[in-house]
C-alpha cells in the first residue's frame, strides 16, 4: 500500500514515522510559528469552531490531535465543572508541551491527556458529545478509519468537527498563497525553528489533502449525516461538520 508524504510517494506504514518526526521537531516551537504563519489568524479559526461546536456545560469533548491544546483549554471552559475534556494526540513531544501550556493555565488538571491514535481511538462508543479534529486530519495516514473510529467514539446526536486546510476559492488568492506557501513559510521554518524541511511538508501535505466537496464524500461515507462545511479565509481553511444521528 502507497500514500503520501506531502509530494513523496511512501510506503503506507513509513508514514506515521515520518509525520511522527515532524511533530518532534517542531513542538517546542509549534505556537510560535503558528502565529507567525497565520499572522495570528488560526485563533480566529478555532473561536469559530468553538462556536460552531454548540458544546454546553456538562457535556464530553474529545479533541483529537490536539496538539498543544488550543481547542482542549476553549473547550474547557464552555463544558465547565461537570464536563470532560480529552486531548489525544498521537506525538509524544506535542502532548508534552500542550501540558505545559495548559499547565500554566492552570487547567491541566481538569483536562484528560491521552496518547493515542486517531485512526484507532481507545474510547468505549458513545463516549462524547462532541468531537473535533483541527489541522490534524491531513497528516493521518488512513483518513478513512479516523474517521469511522471518531463515529464510533460519539454518542448518537453528537457531531465531529474537522477544521483543516482546504482549497482556496478564488484563483488570485490561491496564486498569492502559494508563492506564500513555498517560499515564505520554508523561509519562515528555517528562521525561527532551523528546519524547513517540515514547513515544506506543510505546505504539500495541504495540497495533498482532499477539497471541501471530498472530505465531505469521506465523512457521509464513514456514516456521519448532515454533513456540511464552511469555508474560512477564502477557503485556505474549511470547518466540516457532520452528524451521528
Ligand atoms: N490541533 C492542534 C492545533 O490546531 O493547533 C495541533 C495541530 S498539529 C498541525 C497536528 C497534530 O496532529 C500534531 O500534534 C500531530 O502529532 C497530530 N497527529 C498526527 N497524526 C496523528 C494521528 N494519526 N493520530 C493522532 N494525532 C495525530
Amino acid at each position: 500500500d502507497v500514500t503520501h508524504f506531502g509530494y513523496q510517494t511512501v510506503r503506507a506504514e513509513e508514514k506515521a514515522g515520518k509525520v511522527a518526526e515532524v511533530f518532534h521537531s517542531v513542538a517546542a516551537k509549534y505556537d510560535i510559528m503558528n502565529d507567525l504563519m497565520s499572522f495570528g489568524i488560526h485563533r480566529l479559526w478555532k473561536r469559530f469552531t468553538v462556536e460552531m461546536s454548540g458544546v454546553r456545560p456538562g457535556q464530553q469533548v474529545l479533541d483529537i490531535a490536539g496538539g498543544t491544546g488550543d481547542l482542549a483549554r476553549a473547550f474547557h471552559r464552555e463544558v465547565g465543572p461537570t464536563g470532560r475534556v480529552v486531548l489525544a494526540d498521537i506525538n509524544s513531544s506535542m502532548l508534552a508541551v500542550g501540558r505545559d501550556k495548559l499547565l500554566d493555565s492552570g487547567v491541566a488538571g481538569q483536562i484528560e491527556f491521552v496518547q493515542a491514535n486517531a485512526e484507532c481511538l481507545p474510547f468505549a462508543p458513545g463516549s462524547f458529545d462532541l468531537i473535533t479534529i483541527a489541522f490534524g486530519l491531513r497528516n493521518v495516514t488512513d483518513k478513512d478509519a479516523a474517521l469511522r473510529s471518531m463515529y464510533q467514539s460519539l454518542k448518537p446526536g453528537g457531531r465531529l468537527l474537522v477544521l483543516e486546510f482546504s482549497k482556496p476559492v478564488l484563483e488570485p488568492l490561491s496564486k498569492i498563497y502559494d508563492t506564500y506557501s513555498f517560499t515564505l513559510l520554508p523561509l519562515m521554518g528555517k528562521l525561527v525553528a532551523n528546519d524547513s524541511e517540515s514547513y515544506r511538508y506543510l505546505a504539500e501535505s495541504i495540497r495533498m489533502h482532499p477539497d471541501q466537496e471530498t472530505l465531505k464524500g469521506m465523512m457521509e461515507r464513514a456514516g456521519f449525516e448532515r454533513c456540511d462545511y464552511h469555508n474560512l479565509t477564502g477557503g485556505i481553511v474549511a470547518l466540516h461538520r457532520g452528524f451521528k444521528l
